[in-house]
């Protein structure tokens, strides 16, 4: 079979640029190395601005039981909190549902799947070839990288931000109790952050960053909640109140924040291979399908002959992001690193508290506009 797009990596990108260019006729394929469905690492808060355009792609999250989520608790390690409407509002829904779901809606749509690890990407002659672990080789004209934070790809190209420190580890658990369903709690502790919110079927997702040079002072994770996340009363209270649903947490390590290209290789990078804002922001999930959508729409461009050539199809679509997400992520570097500075973290509380029309302000600042419809 004949594919316009190879897409590697199903996760939220992969799989809204699958949808979005299999629901105008372009025949896509998505290798995913993972089966559906899938627990990830994630915070599993998606804000609003993504909502009418996911719903014009035809997958609704309230179909599948999402939470409303319209209120946000803020709190530092020193336990001083302030309470706030968030500006647009999100909804919480499971990473397991959402990535499993969308599969489900590409499918519909005519999106090829494979279950394979992708190995190798080579360009030549305006051709891409695609191989995978399966010793399987497809080819097409365009290629997406959707396959999330760092991968086995990124190394083989060299990419730059290879070469940086990725001090971050992520873990995550479900826990079952009565956290209120229109809240999400973002709370700082020694060396990193929690996000707590509701998602489909009641359950509560709690997820933390962490650097780990904090972390690996401590024998476990038990021991490191126990220890460390437990300083802050409103993680101490959830840990104590609410029993966890899955057997263990769920870990990932090495994540990394460091600038990433776009375009690498003639690859189009989407979602966090294309960069990474810190999860404190509460928008990657938002930016990977915003990419999703920005990069669909030059593509189409590019298939109609409204780009001219591959290469102002890469210069658009980096010029593009550029525009929408560099200050986003600036913004999160800065918040995320202010709020790991003990004092000065405390001091910015007193100044929301004073001021607490600020916090809306600074959520908008990481965050876009309502995205269009399809
Ligand atoms: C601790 C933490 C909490 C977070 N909380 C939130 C939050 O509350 N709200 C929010 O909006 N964002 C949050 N994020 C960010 C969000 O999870 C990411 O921005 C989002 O998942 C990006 O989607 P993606 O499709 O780019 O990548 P992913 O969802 O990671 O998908 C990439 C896919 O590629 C596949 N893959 C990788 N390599 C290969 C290969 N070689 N071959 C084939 N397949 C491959 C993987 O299996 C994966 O399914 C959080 C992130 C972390 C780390």
């Amino acid at each position: 079979m004949e594919f316009e797009v190879i897409i590697i990596g199903g996760g939220l990108a992969g799989l809204c640029s699958a949808l979005h260019l299999s629901l105008r006729g372009t025949k896509v394929l998505v290798i995913e190395k993972q089966e559906y469905p899938q627990h990830k690492v994630c915070g599993e808060y998606i804000s609003n601005e993504v909502l009418p355009y996911l719903q014009s792609l035809g997958f609704n999250p309230f179909d599948f039981g999402a939470k409303t989520i319209s209120e946000l608790t803020l709190s530092t390690e020193g336990n001083q909190s302030i309470s706030a409407k968030l500006p647009l509002g999100g909804f919480g829904i499971s990473r397991y549902c959402i990535d499993a779901e969308l599969s489900k809606c590409a499918k519909k749509a005519g999106a090829t799947f494979l279950q394979a690890r992708v190995m190798e990407v080579q360009f030549s002659e305006e051709q891409f070839e695609v191989s995978t672990n399966l010793q399987e080789v497809f080819r097409a004209p365009l290629v997406i990288g959707a396959y999330g934070k760092r991968s086995n790809l990124d190394a083989k190209m060299k990419r730059p931000f290879m070469l940086n420190k990725s001090p971050f580890l992520g873990v995550k658990a479900h826990f079952t109790g009565d956290f209120p369903a229109n809240k999400v709690g973002l709370h700082n502790f020694p060396g990193g952050y929690c996000g707590i919110s509701k998602v489909e079927n009641d359950k509560i997702n709690i997820c933390y960053l962490v650097d780990f040079q904090t972390f690996k002072k401590y024998n476990s994770i038990d021991e490191f909640q126990e220890k460390v996340l437990s300083q802050n009363k409103f993680l101490k209270e959830a840990f104590v109140k609410y029993p966890m649903a899955f057997e263990k947490p769920i870990t990932i390590s090495q994540i990394s924040f460091s600038e990433k290209a776009p375009v690498e290789n003639h690859i189009l990078m989407c979602g966090d291979s294309a960069g990474m804002i810190h999860p404190l922001a509460g928008n990657g999930m938002g930016m990977a399908i915003r990419s999703a959508q920005m990069l669909s729409e030059c593509i189409l461009n590019f298939n109609k002959g409204e780009l001219s050539s591959r290469q102002t199809l890469e210069e658009s679509y980096q010029r593009q992001w550029n525009k929408e997400f560099a200050s986003r992520l600036k913004y999160g570097h800065l918040i995320s690193r202010t709020f790991r500075m003990g004092l000065l973290s405390e001091i910015l509380m007193l100044l929301l508290k004073l001021m607490p029309r600020l916090l809306p302000i600074i959520v908008k600042k990481t965050h876009g506009k309502v995205m269009r419809t399809i």
